[in-house]
């Protein structure tokens, strides 16, 4: 029954054969060739035959095809012109799949959500993304507030535990705090790199991320925000004092830092990687008053 899947060893050479495709690694091109990977993408995606999904790089098919047999309608984002005959011809017989031939970092996601679903119509993202721009992707879709419930990809291993991790883990950083900032972030699965042709060189894992409905601290400026944590992991071994004075030289003197430090009761000498969310927000907000007056 599941031989007639795009995603399986044999029928995915026959469509690379078809074509004569050649892989280009510096698309990150690793299609997905196991559909049992690929159902467990879509049972933790949260999908329903009424919800629309995003994809980004559909490749041949393989993912896009089991999203327009469980949801209502896929639009997928492929950068890559030579994919686009082969997929009219693989998803031929599904009549909800809509293919952008753009690169997802350029693309107006939002005026493509307006133009192809319905008012108040479940959104979910999922993808097997392309791992050389996993994090500039991610970032893009976060940061645009783009009107979706949730974003299942499968990704880097290394880069999914980094961030889902909590703090005081070797995998805590400035990247953990931007996603968590925006969503609630969880590994729902590691997966060997046989599921992949050609197989990557690292090792794989599924991440959710279910957006939240609000801010789950108060920051007073985003951008600042970020800026100081990333400050704050700039050297992961040195202490938030010593990070704080590199970050602000020439701006804000040591007895300043220290002060401000003391003001909001965090000790100086912690390291980046023992602070929670909500302490940094509380310390990006105080340097940032001091810096406004
Ligand atoms: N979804 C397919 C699968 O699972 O078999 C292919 C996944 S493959 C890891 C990544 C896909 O993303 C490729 O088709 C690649 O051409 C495409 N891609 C790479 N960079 C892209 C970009 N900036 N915008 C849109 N698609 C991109």
């Amino acid at each position: 029954m599941d031989k007639k899947y795009i995603a399986t060893p044999i029928r995915t050479k026959e469509i690379l054969q078809k074509y004569e495709f050649t892989f280009k690694k510096s698309l990150g091109q690793n299609f997905l060739i196991d559909v049992n990977v690929l159902k467990n993408i879509i049972g933790h995606a949260g999908i329903g035959q009424t919800s629309g999904t995003i994809e980004i790089g559909p490749g041949i098919g393989a993912l896009t095809e089991q999203l327009a047999i469980h949801s209502d309608k896929v639009v997928a984002f492929e950068i890559d012109g030579r994919l686009l005959p082969i997929l009219q011809d693989t998803l031929s017989e599904y009549d909800n799949i809509r293919i952008v031939h753009e690169d997802i970092l350029k693309a107006d996601v939002l005026q493509v959500i307006n133009e192809n679903f319905k008012r108040d119509q479940s959104i979910n993202i999922v993808a097997n993304l392309p791992y050389y721009i996993t994090t500039p992707i991610l970032m893009k879709l976060l940061r645009e507030r783009l009107p979706v419930e949730s974003i299942t990809v499968m990704i880097q291993k290394e880069v999914a535990d980094r961030m889902a991790a909590r703090p005081n883990t070797k995998s805590y950083g400035s990247l953990t705090i931007a996603i968590q900032y925006y969503t609630e972030a969880k590994v729902v699965m590691n997966v060997p790199k046989t599921v992949f042709m050609p197989q990557p060189n690292v090792d794989s894992s599924i991440l959710k991320l279910v957006s939240r409905s609000e801010a789950p601290v108060h920051v007073e400026d985003e951008d600042y925000f970020f800026t100081i944590v990333q400050a704050c992991f700039a050297q992961r071994r040195k202490t938030l004092r010593n990070n704080l004075s590199s970050h602000f030289k020439g701006i804000l003197d040591k007895d300043t830092i220290n002060h401000t430090l003391e003001s909001i009761g965090i000790d100086g000498t912690r390291r980046g990687e023992s602070l929670d969310m909500k302490e940094f927000s509380v310390l990006a907000n105080a340097f940032y008053k001091i810096q406004r007056n």
